[in-house]
């Protein structure tokens, strides 16, 4: 990461700031007292970090800003999803979703604005990439969720808009000060990597140990549907993800969750799940099935009930564990990058899209 002064202080990790700290002849102990202040206490200025030393707090004005993501819209579903939309310092506009299921409330972060991957059925994906975020517009996310969610925020799964592994080293960033005690606290079991299968980013993450769950979007189960459905397969297609996955295993990295949104009439037949049950059980994933939500403008549809549960059982007679993901949401766009494509829009002067 290039990093231009001022530096906006929450894009170091702990160790980053205590080596800044040092170059600044500061004790490097109160690296953790300023991580308190910005992620246990949420100060947004130096003035009010009272643990420090004035002449600290006026160094530390001088040297850092601390940026805060700018909330824009919060849209509450029936079902009690929440969607929040960000505005980033350029304008752009970033998601989060809220995800309540019985005792658990997930939040689903994003890690780039847009994404460059192009999966046929996803709304982020039909707006292009934009950028990567910073690690402060990750973990700011993520801060202000857990500042404000009310029943709090149990799990975060790094899977909004974007592809998190290519964004590899933010990403990281952002996992070490969610993770770090002296920041956010977040156990690395309640943090999950999603990826669409980009398996350079599974080797690193693998070699960095960070002990986060990984989960696969997988969305089918032959080379020739996933290409379709997936361009990022073309290059690295099932068996150079499947190998990545089993050596992510052997190195002690924890159980896989495969996810599976399922599109009627396109990856939901007897043969998709038969494919699916035998990659599970291969990589001894459990799987999260999770049906479409429909995107305007795009051709796929959503399944019944009856299609879902179906689809299920095939998997469950196979042996293998199944969890079904309600849709949820449909109500406020709740599928990937919808609502931040609509306002982003409204504010680009020829409302282009893609
Ligand atoms: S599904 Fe994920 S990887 Fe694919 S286009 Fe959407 S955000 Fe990108």
């Amino acid at each position: 990461m290039s990093i231009v002064s001022p530096i906006n202080i929450g894009d170091l990790t702990l160790e980053e700031l205590r080596a800044e700290l040092e170059a600044m002849a500061e004790r490097p102990f109160r690296a953790a007292q300023v991580f308190e202040g910005l992620y246990r206490e949420g100060l947004s200025d130096f003035a009010a970090f009272t643990t420090l030393p004035k002449p600290l707090r006026k160094k530390l004005a001088a040297r850092f800003t601390i940026g805060r993501l700018a909330l824009e819209a919060r849209l509450e579903s029936r079902d009690g999803t929440a969607k929040l939309v960000f505005r980033l310092r350029d304008g752009d506009c970033v998601e989060t979703v809220l995800i309540p299921s019985g005792q658990r409330t997930t939040a689903c972060l994003s890690t780039q604005a847009g994404c460059k991957f192009g999966c046929a059925f996803c709304a982020s994906g039909l707006r292009g990439f934009r950028r990567n975020l910073a690690p402060s517009e990750i973990t700011g996310q993520a801060l202000h969720v857990a500042r404000t969610a009310g029943a709090g925020v149990t799990n975060y799964v790094f899977m909004g808009m974007g592809e998190p592994l290519d964004n590899f080293d933010n990403l990281a960033r952002a996992v070490r000060i969610m993770n770090a005690p002296e920041g956010m606290g977040i156990a690395a079991r309640r943090l999950t990597v999603s990826t669409a299968g980009l398996v350079p980013g599974i080797e690193r993450l693998k070699e960095l140990d960070l002990q986060v769950n990984l989960s696969v979007s997988l969305h089918a189960a032959t080379d020739r549907l996933r290409s379709r459905l997936m361009p990022i397969n073309r290059k690295y297609p099932l068996a150079a993800l499947i190998g990545a996955c089993e050596d992510y295993l052997r190195a002690g990295g924890r159980m896989i969750t495969l996810e599976y949104i399922l599109i009627k009439g396109t990856n939901d037949g007897p043969g998709d799940a038969e494919g699916l049950a035998g990659i599970a059980r291969r990589l001894r994933a459990k799987v999260n099935l999770i049906a479409y939500s429909p995107v305007p403008g795009l051709p796929f549809e959503t399944p019944s009930d009856g299609d879902v549960a179906r689809f299920r059982r095939r998997l469950e007679e196979r042996k293998v564990r199944v969890t079904v993901r309600l849709s949820k949401g449909r109500d406020i766009f709740a599928a990937c990058g919808q609502l931040a494509g609509r306002l982003g829009d409204e504010d680009r002067p020829d409302g282009a899209r893609g």
